[in-house]
């Protein structure tokens, strides 16, 4: 998903992306508190993601489902763990759904980006 900020228009301070150095609206900090550009925040990189995890607990009879907060780093670890493990899990049946495109899944945890409105 791409959004195109229309600097011409939107007479925005701006500030520098702590993680690619392009510029970004200063308000993207101020209001919604991301120091990382739209651009980093749609490819998954910059610091304070937060994603909401449901994360299976327990073993045999005794589990219980924990949603488990995590930033990206640990999001990506335990989703590429997921993923592997799965991937061993389900060789011999259908396709996993696409774990890559989970950000729909997690839709409403996912603070996401509302630049633009
Ligand atoms: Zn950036």
């Amino acid at each position: 998903m791409l959004q195109t900020i229309k600097r011409s228009t939107m007479k925005l301070k701006m500030i520098k992306c702590k993680c690619c150095g392009e510029d970004m609206p200063e308000l993207r900090l101020t209001k919604y508190g991301y120091n990382f550009c739209v651009t980093c925040s749609d490819n998954g990189k910059g610091e304070g993601m937060k994603h909401g995890v449901p994360v299976m607990m327990g073993e045999g009879d005794h589990t219980w489902i924990e949603t488990v907060i995590m930033n990206d780093d640990q999001y990506r670890a335990y989703n590429h763990n997921e993923k592997a493990l799965k991937n061993l899990d389900k060789s011999g049946k259908a396709e996993m759904q696409d774990m890559d495109d989970d950000k729909n899944l997690y839709g409403p945890v996912i603070i996401k980006d509302v630049d633009g409105k």
